[in-house]
């Protein structure tokens, strides 16, 4: 099986990128393991699930609460799991950030591996091993920093995935792009989503680049002191307006990458904020809403990039290059 071994500070996690679910035996032995996941992953592909031992949750983002956490404690104590069991997270990023969060607070830490199967959770959220759970209106307001043991590959769960998902997902392979990749920017313009869908080496290919996109950022600044923080382009305005107006991850990450674009031009030359919103429309994403500025502006203020009157903005120089940016409250008010 394919590995990739990438070290953090403290540990080393491995990769099997092009892997299957069925080789999970090879990496550890059953009677150790407890998979998590979520009922649309059990309902679509049982046979994955045969002869493991699983525990089975309600699926979506209302799941990455508090209860869940204590649901699931509930049932690791009744399976009798102990420091020899690895709870294997198999599922989009709610399973994943519950998965870690859940390994990291049971029996002080016991480990944890994920088959991430949404292509978010592929390129993105069973990376950087951020883990937790929201609280309220607050996104992932809990959790801790601890790297899963490994994070296996198998895009046949690809398969059953919703559009509307493959779309959230490309929304975060277009952030990459755009602040790390110029090369993978032309590439995509190149292709569709069909075409990714369709040519499985090429989306292989394309997951493995953002893998490891991320990952080195990650192993650059495991702790977000400095270039991690690159990775919040377009999350700033994107959160405020996915808790106020209900929108897909995606659809708000990309109106925040667009609003970023433009604020970009007033503090770089950046000129390339039409190229940025063409593709993401090619992509199936929005590139703009109506919304209510003081209300919006309310929550972007209590954002975590938050330092005193200032906001720790991510912009651009250029399409493969980002920057952080120090902008005033009120400054940022007035462009919005
Ligand atoms: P998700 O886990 O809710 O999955 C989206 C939907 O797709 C769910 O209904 C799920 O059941 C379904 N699904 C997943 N894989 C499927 C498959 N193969 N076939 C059929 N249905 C499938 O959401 P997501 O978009 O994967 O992840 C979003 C979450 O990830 C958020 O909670 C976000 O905060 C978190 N996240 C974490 C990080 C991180 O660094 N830890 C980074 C980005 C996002």
């Amino acid at each position: 099986m394919p590995k990739k071994v990438f070290r953090f500070t403290h540990t080393a996690v491995d990769y099997y990128f092009d892997s299957k679910l069925s080789l999970l035996p090879t990496i550890l032995p059953r009677k150790n393991a407890i998979l998590l996941t979520d009922e649309h992953l059990f309902s679509a592909h049982p046979k994955q699930f045969k002869g493991w031992n699983t525990i089975v949750l309600k699926p979506g983002e209302d799941q990455k609460v508090q209860a869940t956490v204590n649901a699931v404690v509930e049932q690791l104590i009744d399976k009798g799991a102990d420091r020899t069991t690895t709870l294997i997270g198999v599922g989009g990023g709610v399973v994943t950030d519950l998965t870690g969060y859940i390994a990291s607070i049971y029996m002080r830490g016991i480990p944890f591996g994920f088959v991430p199967t949404s292509l978010l959770a592929m390129v993105d959220a069973s990376i950087g091993g951020k883990n937790g759970i929201d609280v309220g209106l607050y996104k992932n307001m809990v959790g801790c920093i601890r790297q899963p043991q490994f994070i296996l590959y198998d895009a046949a769960f690809l398969s059953t995935l919703p559009d509307k998902e493959w779309i959230n997902g490309f929304a975060e392979i277009i952030k990459h792009a755009a602040i790390k990749d110029a090369p993978m920017f032309r590439q995509l313009e190149a292709n569709s989503l069909l075409s990714y869908q369709k040519k499985k080496v090429l989306l292989s290919a394309l997951i493995q680049r953002n893998a490891i996109l991320k990952t080195k950022v990650v192993q650059a600044d495991e702790f977000e002191k400095a270039d991690r923080k690159l990775l919040n382009f377009g999350h700033t305005l994107g959160h405020a307006l996915e808790k106020q107006h209900d929108l897909p991850h995606g659809s708000a990450v990309a109106i925040g990458m667009v609003a970023a674009a433009k604020l970009s031009g007033h503090f770089s030359p950046f000129k390339d904020g039409e190229r940025l919103s063409r593709l993401l429309r090619q992509y199936g994403l929005p590139v703009g809403l109506d919304y209510d500025k003081d209300p919006i502006f309310d929550v972007l203020k209590i954002d975590k990039k938050k330092e005193s009157d200032f906001m720790n903005y991510v912009l651009l120089k250029k399409i493969g290059q980002a920057f952080i940016q120090k902008i005033s409250l009120q400054q940022l008010y007035n462009y919005l």
